[in-house]
């Protein structure tokens, strides 16, 4: 006899505004006998807020492969069960990909309900025109593994969005502004929904000097959409290399010439980016 698995319920809640709460949400989560949830003392409230009863089981990153399958023995008889993480939508940037990767693999339906999620309320403050966007989430915490993680996105041309904590803020910043290029465009979306939301769209290069000016301005939840790279990948790659000589303190001709020979791309131009760099940086 094949088993009839009840449905599984993917269900987005708010970032800090709780009537952000869509109807659809709440009467999943009013209508479903369990909830499994990344913090069970976080989500009590907001369970209480809508009124839902529904029993309340642990499903964190830490117990997530035990967690599925208690999921899994309670849609197997036959009982509903809604996920929810902390804040937002569940398996972004959040645990809840491995439940619902079991759901399916046992063959249960698996229901999504579109919702609150920081990086699209980001993107769409953005007003960028690139049709496409890519979500990277977190960066690595450590400096030399960040970078190369955005040495990878540098040629992409598509808009970067990226989650980051207050406490980082200032590097990551420094770190996207020398990676890819302090011309781009950065939407800093802080406090998304919440009584201090700030929307701001500057240039990167600018991004360090806004953030510093107030100190309140580092504070908070941080999504940082950056837009995509508009030269050719070998204009790219070119600039890279020679930012690299230039950090080494090769003279600006000689970092120009190197880095024109090995990319292929024209001195000139290369030469002209480097006295533009060097501006900058006597700026600061
Ligand atoms: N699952 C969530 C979602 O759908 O957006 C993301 C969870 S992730 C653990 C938390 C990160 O999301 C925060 O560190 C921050 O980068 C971003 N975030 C969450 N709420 C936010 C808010 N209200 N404003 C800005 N960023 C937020």
């Amino acid at each position: 006899m094949t088993t009839e698995y009840a449905p599984l319920y993917v269900v987005p809640t708010p970032l800090g505004n709780l009537a952000d709460i869509s109807e659809r949400a709440r009467d999943v989560l009013c209508a479903v006998g369990w909830v499994a949830a990344e913090d069970t003392r976080h989500s009590a409230p907001l369970l209480r807020y809508i009124g839902a009863k529904a029993r309340l089981l642990a499903a964190h990153a830490h117990n997530e492969n035990a967690a599925a399958e208690r999921v899994l023995a309670l849609l197997a008889k036959g009982e509903a069960v809604a996920l929810i993480s902390d804040a937002g939508t569940p398996g972004i940037s959040d645990p809840g990909a491995r439940i619902v990767a079991r759901a399916h693999a046992a063959g249960a339906r698996v229901i999504p309900l579109p919702g609150p999620c920081a990086a699209v309320a980001a993107l769409s403050a953005a007003g960028f025109s690139e049709t496409h966007w890519l979500f990277f989430g977190f960066l690595p915490s450590k400096s030399g593994q960040r970078r190369a993680a955005l040495r990878t996105l540098a040629a992409l041309p598509y808009a970067l969005a990226f989650y980051e904590a207050p406490h980082r803020i200032l590097e990551s910043v420094a770190d996207m502004t020398e990676e890819l290029g302090a011309e781009r465009t950065l939407l800093i979306a802080r406090e998304l929904s919440k009584q201090f939301e700030t929307i701001r769209r500057l240039p990167l290069g600018e991004a360090a000097d806004w953030l510093t000016a107030d100190p309140m301005r580092q504070k908070g939840e941080f999504v940082l959409v950056v837009s995509g790279a508009t030269e050719e990948p070998p204009a790219t790659e070119a600039k890279r290399l020679l930012r690299l000589f230039l950090a080494e303190n090769l003279p600006i001709k000689q970092a120009a010439k190197l880095a024109a020979t090995l990319s292929g791309h024209g001195k000139n131009e290369l030469y002209a980016y480097a006295l533009a760099l060097k501006e900058l940086k006597t700026e600061d």
